[in-house]
């Protein structure tokens, strides 16, 4: 079963920009996922084509129709997920991405302007995700960033299989630091450690600096780690 992804947006030719290169192009060129794109625009129903109008109670800026949204939707209705990218959205996480990568697809919308009018997410039963917090132009970026994520995970895309297990947050914690040849430059060595050949000696180093790295960089990551770790209960909104 082929990974099908559909992407609403006002941008079509964005697509597949970043993502027809290096492995998800490749992938993309031997159908290991799909990629199909919807103009929004042919969704309006007046004469001059809008999809957006002013902000009810008044500010700056245009909001996305709920009508023109939801019919640009129905038209791909299926068994798949619908993301729309907001920043009021869940923030992504690699489980989230899991998921999807492991279903048959995901239809995403691209926001623009002062984003949806809200009424779209609860009619049409729309997952709102975030890809973090700060503020894009608009939601292409954020799907091609979801639609990366998501395919690297598909079966025969990545190289080595095992390279996406220890990767950051797939233990919940941050990848240990790499190193490569040459073993000095710039009068900097590589810690001894990792050139012993001593391989449980190297798999504790490395599980004591993602320890460490994660506890110091991100107290959020690991805070929620050790409390898995001794089993109290997730804050809500945790997974
Ligand atoms: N006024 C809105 C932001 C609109 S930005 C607010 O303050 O919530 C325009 C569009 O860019 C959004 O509709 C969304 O599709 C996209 N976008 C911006 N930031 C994003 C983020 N952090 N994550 C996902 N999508 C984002």
């Amino acid at each position: 079963m082929t990974f099908r992804a559909t992407i609403l947006t006002l941008y079509p030719e964005m697509f597949p920009g970043p993502l027809g290169h290096s492995l998800a192009g490749r992938a993309l060129r031997e159908d290991r996922w799909a990629l199909e794109t919807v103009q929004i625009r042919d969704f309006a129903t007046d004469k001059h084509r809008s999809v957006d109008d002013t902000p009810a109670g008044g500010g700056a800026g245009m909001v996305l129709r709920a009508d023109v949204l939801a019919a640009a939707v129905d038209s791909v209705a299926d068994d798949r997920p619908v993301l729309a990218m907001t920043p009021r959205g869940r923030p992504l996480t690699q489980p989230r991405v899991r998921e999807i990568a492991a279903g048959p697809g995901v239809t995403v919308l691209c926001g623009r302007f002062e984003g949806f009018d809200e009424r779209l997410f609860e009619a049409r039963g729309i997952e709102q995700v975030s890809i973090g917090d700060y503020i894009l132009s608009g939601g292409e970026m954020g799907a091609l960033v979801l639609l990366d994520a998501c395919v690297r995970l598909l079966p025969g895309v990545m190289g080595a299989a095992s390279s996406g297990v220890e990767e950051s947050f797939e233990s919940g914690l941050l990848e240990y630091p790499q190193y490569t040849r040459p073993a000095e430059w710039e009068g900097r060595t590589i810690p001894e450690v990792l050139r012993s050949g001593d391989h449980a000696k190297i798999a504790k180093w490395r599980h004591a600096r993602a320890c460490e790295d994660t506890r110091s960089r991100r107290p959020d990551l690991w805070e929620r780690h050790e409390g898995v770790r001794v089993g109290r209960p997730l804050a809500r909104g945790d997974d």
